[in-house]
């Protein structure tokens, strides 16, 4: 292998790392210079030309620096295609901060680091704001209440995330992420090319640099990039204008949201709940196929105060029968019933069938029985259905 070649690989990795990091050329060569123990790219040349030439394990420690940022280089899927594939529960990266262990994970170019009782959220947007979780059950002991460590845990996962944006990035053309001359970028998903961008979601107006800078998510209210359009096309024909983006404070956003978090599952026992409880109880009392359908049909109103009405139709419910493990559940769950019969509209059911057998393919044949020699029967076609 001949020295150009060698410094040629060299070159090419820096181009494509610069492509991942949005970032001018010189100062990718300058970056992997310094992987090599060299100030700068100007400094490694000076010193090829004095005959050195990288070695195998120069080129090997250059070629993994760069495929931490560029995942596909090579033959290798897409940074995306790798994504997609990698189970959900498979962290990119673990470790241990002052003892602490974590897990690193990646989704959709999310970053999302965990702990014992503490999470952090990045989005993919270079301007999200971290969002730090503290679970209420770790609210007194968890080491995320220690500013030290948060920024400790913040600095891992922004590293993480400038890694998966730099991976998106080298999916996308070079011209998405680095406006030419006239300040032109590329949209990474449709392909159009403008110098002006437009947000479907907030109507905001920004250049082409201003939507590359943020990976394409709105700078102002971070819709993603499928919302940006190089034109403005939903205002036409409105009084609405297009508001210009106000050039972004980067370090604003750069401070974490700290929240304190229930995540374990919690009940809720709403009118809803307790109402949908009373009549699965009421399914189980009911034995004949008229007093499932009473149990279906029965009128189940919870109040304020959490107490509850069930209130039969007669023709579907006998009058003297305690539904008795409805009534155990609302002991259970401390909560008044009152039960009440009325007469409702009659649905379909055949008077009196529905109580003869316990068995519904008995009871549907002997109503259909009692229609066809009494009655009529209407299939209806399917006009009002949505199917
Ligand atoms: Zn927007």
């Amino acid at each position: 292998m001949t020295m150009k070649t060698e410094i040629d690989q060299l070159k090419l990795l820096a181009k494509r790392y610069a492509h991942a990091m949005r970032s001018n050329r010189i100062d990718a060569l300058d970056t992997i210079s310094a992987e090599l123990g060299f100030p700068h790219w100007k400094a490694l040349v000076g010193k090829a030309k004095q005959g050195w030439t990288p070695s195998e394990e120069d080129l090997a420690k250059a070629d993994a620096f760069v495929r931490e940022y560029v995942p596909s280089l090579g033959h290798e899927p897409k940074f995306i295609d790798q994504s997609i594939s990698r189970p959900a529960g498979q962290p990119i990266k673990i470790g241990e901060i002052e003892g602490h262990a974590y897990h690193v994970f990646e989704f959709f170019g999310d970053v999302r680091m965990e702990g014992d009782g503490w999470r952090i959220f990045i989005g993919e947007a270079d301007f999200s704001q971290p969002v730090v979780e503290i679970e209420t059950t770790h609210k007194e002991t968890s080491p995320a209440n220690d500013r030290s460590f948060v920024d400790k845990a913040l600095e891992v996962a922004k590293s993480e995330a400038v890694k998966v944006r730099a991976g998106i990035a080298s999916d996308w053309p070079r011209r998405s992420t680095k406006p030419n001359g006239k300040g032109e970028v590329v949209h990474p998903l449709n392909g159009d090319k403008a110098t002006e961008w437009f947000c479907l979601h907030c109507d905001s107006k920004m250049t082409g640099a201003q939507i590359a800078q943020n990976l394409w998510h709105c700078p102002n209210c971070g819709a993603n990039p499928l919302d940006i359009f190089s034109s403005p096309f939903w205002l036409e024909g409105s009084d609405k204008q297009p508001t210009d983006i106000k050039p972004t404070a980067d370090k604003e956003l750069s401070e974490p949201k700290v929240d304190i978090v229930d995540s374990r599952p919690t009940l809720r026992l709403n009118k809803q709940t307790i109402s949908e409880l009373l009549r699965i109880a009421l399914l189980e009392d009911a034995n004949t196929p008229s007093e499932r359908l009473g149990a279906l049909r029965a009128a189940i109103d919870v109040d304020d105060e959490s107490d509850a009405w069930i209130t039969f139709d007669e023709d579907l419910w006998p009058e003297d029968k305690d539904p008795t493990s409805a009534i155990a559940v609302a002991e259970k769950l401390g909560v008044e019933l009152e039960l009440a019969m009325t007469r409702m509209t009659f649905p379909f059911a055949w008077p009196g069938l529905g109580h003869a057998t316990n068995s519904t393919s008995e009871y549907v044949e002997m109503m259909l029985a009692a229609y066809g020699e009494h009655g009529i029967i209407l299939r209806e076609e399917s006009d009002e259905r949505t199917d």
